[in-house]
């Protein structure tokens, strides 16, 4: 089969599963966050009102909670699941809590995710769970085992708490026969997560892949990384899992490295990050048979050319080592499109209270918001859609 070009322009198939009412909220959302000052000063309102425990978490839930969020608990997620799968797209749950740094709350991230996996194994539509390494352990202690300053005797042990919790998932996940997506972070504690998940996926992707790291790939070494772990996963025989990312984190990367007087990881421009980016993608469809990965990008193009890469080569569009993920409420031109076309499409969907996912949701406004006056792409598909609505009468 071919892959039009224009894959991502149907937006009839794109809003399928908003009505108009819904259709309607998502355009004036989309309007409000292009508006960059409104962003910026909401943002600071938040993260003010949030430190003074004021009451913001009604306005949150009803403008950009719905639009992003899954639920607050699983129950409320079980309908966003339902209407996701009646599209033939799956779900990939993120417990959306943020930044924790004390033993207790890592606790409790484990037996939330616990409940997320057991949750995933039971709803078929539901079958991934990503989590991010530092709701399991703090920061701090991942930076200095990564360092190589010789830890102390408790923060050995902290460590291998730590790890515990890793293990802990990774076993729950086989038990569960789930997807279990580790997120990448910063690089410079990312070293000491990529041990634990190899580790992991040595011993739990021996029948078939479970556990999955993920690579940036705006980082200029991560393309040279992913070959190498390819090829060792080959020759100790388990299989090789992988969430395939640009990167979150560049600004950050950039200021850190130019503070510290070192060369930074990061490519010297976007051009940089979408050639490694589309390697990659190509490099796991040509190692097919023992690697799996998921496309994790709100990127067309990118998306595109893994499609007709899969198509060229006659790779089933189902087939279980490959699959598109983009985040719930954006990218839907993407995600419902290659579900219509057979792909396997996910919305990674962070579920949770209200008040600790607001991090997460600022993060998705402040993306949202204008490029040099532009209006940004979701808006114009919306409004594409609204249109296209107006005239079929
Ligand atoms: C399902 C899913 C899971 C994710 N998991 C993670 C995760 O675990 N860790 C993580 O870090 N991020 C994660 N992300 C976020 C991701 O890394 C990107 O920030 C985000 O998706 C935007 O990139 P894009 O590929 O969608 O699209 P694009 O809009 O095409 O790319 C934007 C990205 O390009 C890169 N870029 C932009 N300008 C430059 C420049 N001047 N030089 C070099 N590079 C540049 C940056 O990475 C930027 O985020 C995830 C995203 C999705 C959809």
């Amino acid at each position: 089969m071919e892959i039009d070009i224009d894959i991502f322009e149907n937006t009839e198939a794109a809003f399928a599963a908003k009505n108009n009412t819904a259709l309607k909220e998502a355009q004036v959302l989309f309007k409000l966050m292009g508006n960059n000052s409104l962003v910026s000063l909401g943002a600071k309102a938040a993260n003010f009102a949030l430190k003074l425990h004021l009451p913001v978490t009604p306005l949150f839930r009803i403008t950009v909670y719905e639009q992003f969020c899954g639920g607050e608990t699983f129950d409320e997620c079980k309908k966003t699941i339902k209407n996701l799968s009646s599209y033939g797209v799956s779900a990939m749950l993120n417990y959306g809590v943020e930044l924790k740094e004390c033993e207790n709350d890592f606790d409790i991230a484990v037996e939330e995710n616990l409940k997320a996996i057991d949750f995933a194994g039971k709803n078929k539509s539901a079958n991934a769970v990503c989590i991010k390494p530092t709701g399991l352990g703090r920061l701090a202690l991942f930076e200095k085992a990564q360092s190589g300053n010789k830890l102390t005797k408790a923060e050995s042990e902290e460590l291998q708490r730590v790890k515990d919790r890793f293990h802990r998932l990774g076993k729950a996940a086989v038990v569960s026969n789930i997807h279990l997506y580790i997120d990448a972070e910063e690089t410079w504690f990312q070293n000491t997560i990529d041990e634990i998940v190899e580790e992991m996926m040595a011993l739990y992707n021996t029948k078939k892949p479970i556990i999955y790291n993920t690579v940036q790939l705006y980082r200029n070494d991560r393309l040279a990384y992913l070959k190498k772990e390819i090829e060792r996963a080959k020759t100790q025989n388990y299989f090789y899992g992988i969430k395939l990312v640009r990167g979150a984190y560049m600004e950050k990367e950039n200021e850190r490295a130019e503070q510290n007087g070192y060369a930074s990881p990061i490519h010297k421009n976007k051009k940089g990050s979408d050639k490694d980016y589309d390697a990659a993608v190509e490099f796991c469809i040509e190692n097919i048979e023992n690697t799996a990965c998921c496309i994790a990008t709100q990127n067309e193009q990118s998306c595109y050319l893994a499609a007709k890469s899969l198509a060229q080569k006659k790779i089933p569009f189902n087939h279980s080592h490959i699959c598109f993920s983009q985040l719930y409420g954006m990218g839907d031109n993407i995600t419902f499109n290659l579900a219509k076309l057979g792909f396997n499409a996910y919305k990674y969907l962070p579920y949770g209270p209200v008040k600790d996912v607001i991090p997460y949701l600022i993060r998705r406004a402040q993306e949202n918001t204008s490029v040099n006056g532009q209006m940004s792409r979701e808006l114009k598909l919306i409004q594409q859609e609204i249109e296209r609505r107006k005239k079929r009468g």
